[in-house]
């Protein structure tokens, strides 16, 4: 507000402004705010207190001035607007303001009470109604909607890297190519290394807008599987091989350990699958 001086003057002992009308017994330091000082209930008709504005769904004009103001001790004084001077804060908003209690009585639901219900408004769902809170506590509102006008919606769930791959049989490449993650979670085993969380909603988005490739993808480790399944004797039968060379290599009088590993005298360069078991495996003494 404008920092004026008051425009004084002296009667019966007291000095009184002019502009604003307020009254000292010695000549005041403060400012004049350049409009009347009035009390909360001299509101003029067809002006309404700056603090009633959000709960009347309105909003002050950007050129808006006060037509007067309630003097407050502290620094934040109460202003007072004409009504043409203000608009409508949303042109969507009901004209029924209803306390929280009228609304539970009505049947009402707000967005977040529909949201734990698993429901959401329909897209042309009608706004029954709207409670707005003091500006002590926030300040804000809330806009009602009627059950039968909402819907059922699937809640979002956060999927950890493991899950994707499980449930969705992503491979690594494919987690690569869903980006960056939605979320970040704490880490319980490390401080460095935050657990990272994808969108169900996007994942399976992401899932449909590549479903060809997709189902190209499945189907080719569905082929790794088969190949694997029918082959799984004879892989585990070299697996195994492998692990017996290793055990006896570690029984045998031409190798040694070293730092880098296993090392061995008569085959310096490790032995090839085909070798094994090692021919010339001679028993340690020591
Ligand atoms: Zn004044």
């Amino acid at each position: 507000m404008a920092q004026l001086e008051h425009l004084l003057e002296k009667q019966d002992k007291i000095w009184i402004c002019k502009t604003c009308g307020l009254t000292w017994k010695r000549k005041p330091k403060v400012k004049c705010q350049g409009i009347p000082a009035i009390r909360h209930d001299e509101l003029p008709s067809c002006a309404i207190w700056d603090f009633n504005l959000y709960r009347n769904n309105l909003t002050k004009k950007r050129e808006a001035k006060p037509i007067a103001y309630h003097h407050k001790r502290s620094y934040r004084h109460d202003y007072c607007y004409k009504l043409s001077d203000c608009k409508k804060r949303f042109e969507d908003i009901p004209d029924l303001i209803l306390t929280k209690q009228e609304k539970d009585k009505l049947g009402y639901k707000t967005k977040n009470q529909l949201e734990k219900m698993h429901l959401q408004p329909k897209p042309n769902a009608r706004k029954c109604g709207v409670y707005y809170w003091e500006k002590e506590t926030g300040g804000g509102f809330a806009v009602f909607y009627h059950p039968n006008d909402t819907e059922f919606f699937a809640p979002d769930q956060y999927l950890t890297k493991t899950t994707l791959k499980k449930i969705y049989l992503l491979s690594e490449g494919w987690v690569k190519r869903l980006g960056e993650p939605d979320k970040m979670a704490d880490n319980p085993h490390s401080y460095t290394h935050p657990i990272k969380l994808y969108s169900r909603k996007r994942v399976e988005k992401f899932l449909a807008n590549n479903a060809s490739e997709y189902s190209n993808w499945l189907d080719k480790r569905d082929t790794y599987l088969a190949i694997f399944e029918k082959n799984k004797d004879k892989i585990q039968q070299a697996r195994d091989l492998v692990k017996n060379q290793q055990k006896m290599c570690l029984r045998c009088a031409s190798s040694c350990a070293l730092d880098s590993g296993l090392f061995c005298a008569i085959h310096p360069t490790g032995l090839e699958r085909y070798q094994m078991p090692c021919k010339d495996f001679s028993e340690r003494n020591d």
